[in-house]
């Protein structure tokens, strides 16, 4: 098991992203804590420490996202995994309306539901963004 990411590894992946949550979209500089690497597939589940498996986080999304893979839809009562950066694209997923992420797919509602993107000081501060036209 390899947990540990390189300070080169890190760079890459922050490069990558351009300095946004590959989840949430928000941009780092506007946050005041260190945006995290976190495993797509958490080490838990078998994901290795390898750029294809990692994404750029900010606190929130990968503190809510967690070991977890995906979720149970209520309406479909089935397995629906989250979006994937390495795999996905954001907007085959989500769309924007008045600062809150909307879906596209179920992927994109599992993924909404467990990251929580929407909590109302979310949707304030990406509207906030979005006004100085930084997000
Ligand atoms: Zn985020």
């Amino acid at each position: 098991m390899r947990r540990h990411v390189s300070k080169n590894l890190r760079a890459a992946v922050a490069i990558r992203a351009d300095y946004r949550c590959e989840y949430c979209r928000m941009p780092e500089f506007a946050a005041l804590i260190k945006f995290h690497v976190e495993h797509i597939i958490s080490i838990k589940h078998g994901g290795k420490s390898t750029l294809d498996n990692l994404a750029y986080a900010c606190p929130i999304c990968n503190s809510n996202k967690g070991t977890d893979v995906g979720t149970v839809l209520e309406k479909e009562e089935t397995f629906v995994r989250f979006f994937n950066p390495r795999k996905h694209s954001w907007s085959d997923h989500f769309y924007l309306k008045k600062g809150r992420i909307q879906s596209k797919s179920p992927i994109g509602l599992a993924t909404i539901k467990i990251l929580d993107f929407n909590k109302p000081e979310r949707i304030l501060e990406r509207r906030e963004l979005i006004a100085a036209g930084a997000y």
